[in-house]
């Protein structure tokens, strides 16, 4: 039997101390049962916990590790950067030297800026958006995440396309009024928005590969449509990147597409494990931003040393070591086994470069309201299993799961062969 009593100590104690035991709601193992464990190490694609077992760990801290937990070159950059200080609240080489490497692999990035999180850089590229247009009005989609703000936590009402309500305690009707939702995958929904928001929308948000509530791949067409219609209404079209951007490819959604977006914000990868988010696109509307335009936005920690380092370290490794193609090949491998092992029971395994995602169900679906409504509990016990098997998997059925460069072929094809082994088994067969 797996050891969890240090695990369930610490926790009892967070529990006296942090709301709700965590720093971030899924951590508590809600939706999943049992005890958050406590990790006390990193090391390549394996994590290790207080009680002394050992995970191979598909979480990757939600995306950002594609390099793998405490990756060397990562560690050399930030240990060297630390040592010249952390912080010194004004310009620095690294941040310029950010900036240009992802204009070079982001031929589209004219002009970006850094701040400290994916939130950050969606809630700032909307305000940009709208002082840009002179526009209130923005399309999300139901299905898709960019953070914590606001008016980006509004859910759809009862109609097929709706303004948004609150999704959240403390935010108030009048925040979500402007958010107009739309279901994914619906050229129609979002024509029909238009046609009723004549020349108040500001933009057009959504995440390329939709990665935060499954994995919803959507047609290329249809993102295409989105890009059409956009501009034939001087709306701006936003493609969150924040999980896709440099996992899925170097140019995330927007290469693998080649569906060029006005503004993009990343995340995640970007930072390499250290708080980082950026946003970009077209110059004429980045230079919009404060000091040179009316549209303020600041950060005392943007663009901080020590984050610069390890985003640079770890675009830079994938760059040199053809890392994307890497991941794409391993990933490629991994999934195949995987189908291969669950091709008799209803799971489908969906994936998108190194981002994968286990649905518990016959068809891939491409809309949140797709995803059938028994996955959670069925989850549950996966991931109870997988964890027993030394796998970590995330603590959500709606989350996704990352490969990392750390991942070996070997790791991933054992790995496999027991997920597989869990599902059959869950499924009976
Ligand atoms: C994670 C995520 C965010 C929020 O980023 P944080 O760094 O958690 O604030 C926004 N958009 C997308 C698409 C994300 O995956």
């Amino acid at each position: 039997m797996r050891r969890t009593e240090n695990s369930e100590k610490l926790f009892k104690r967070a529990l006296e101390s942090l709301s709700g035991g965590v720093n971030s709601p899924v951590r508590a193992f809600k939706a999943v049962g049992g005890t958050p464990l406590y990790v006390a190490k990193g090391e390549g694609a394996y994590i290790y916990d207080v009680d002394g077992n050992k995970y191979l760990d598909f979480c990757c801290s939600w995306g950002p590790l594609i390099l793998g937990h405490a990756h060397p070159e990562v560690v050399r950059a930030v240990h060297e950067t630390a040592l010249l200080g952390t912080s010194f609240g004004t310009v620095h080489e690294n941040e310029v030297l950010l900036a240009e490497l992802i204009k070079k692999l982001c031929p589209h990035i004219e002009k970006l800026r850094f701040v400290s999180s994916g939130t950050e850089a969606v809630m700032s590229a909307i305000r940009l958006a709208r002082g840009f247009t002179r526009r209130d009005k923005i399309i999300k989609f139901s299905g898709c995440y960019h953070g914590h703000s606001d008016y980006l936590l509004a859910s759809a009402g009862s109609g097929l396309v709706t303004f948004g309500i609150p999704a959240s305690g403390g935010v108030p009707e009048d925040f979500t009024k402007h958010t107009l939702i739309a279901p994914l995958d619906s050229e129609a929904a979002v024509s029909e928005l238009f046609d009723t928001y004549e020349n108040q929308i500001a933009a057009v948000i959504i995440e390329g590969v939709p990665a935060n509530n499954g994995l919803l791949m959507q047609r290329k067409e249809y993102l295409q449509y989105l890009r059409e219609v956009s501009g034939n209404h001087g709306t701006l079209l936003i493609f969150d990147e924040v999980i896709s951007g440099f996992r899925v490819g170097q140019n995330g959604a927007t290469g693998m597409y080649g569906i060029e977006p006005d503004l993009c914000t990343y995340g995640k990868v970007v930072g390499g494990g250290l708080p980082v988010g950026a946003f970009g696109g077209r110059k004429e509307i980045m230079d919009l931003l404060a000091p040179d335009g009316p549209v303020y936005q600041a950060g005392t920690l943007s663009g901080n040393p020590l984050a610069m380092a390890a985003g640079l370290a770890t675009l830079n490794f994938m760059v040199k070591n053809d890392g994307w193609n890497k991941l794409e090949k391993r990933s490629a491998e991994f999934t195949r086994i995987l189908e291969a092992e669950t091709k008799d029971i209803p799971v489908t395994i969906v994936r998108c470069g190194s981002i994968f995602w286990i649905a518990l169900q016959e068809e891939a679906p491409r809309t949140a309201e797709a995803i059938l409504t028994d996955a959670g509990a069925k989850y549950r016990r996966v991931f109870a299993e997988a964890l027993d098997a030394g796998i970590y998997l995330a603590p959500s059925a709606y989350e996704v799961g990352f490969v990392s460069i750390s991942h070996s072929s070997d790791d991933l094809a054992e790995a496999a062969r027991k997920l597989g082994k869990i599902m059959r088994s869950l499924f009976q067969i």
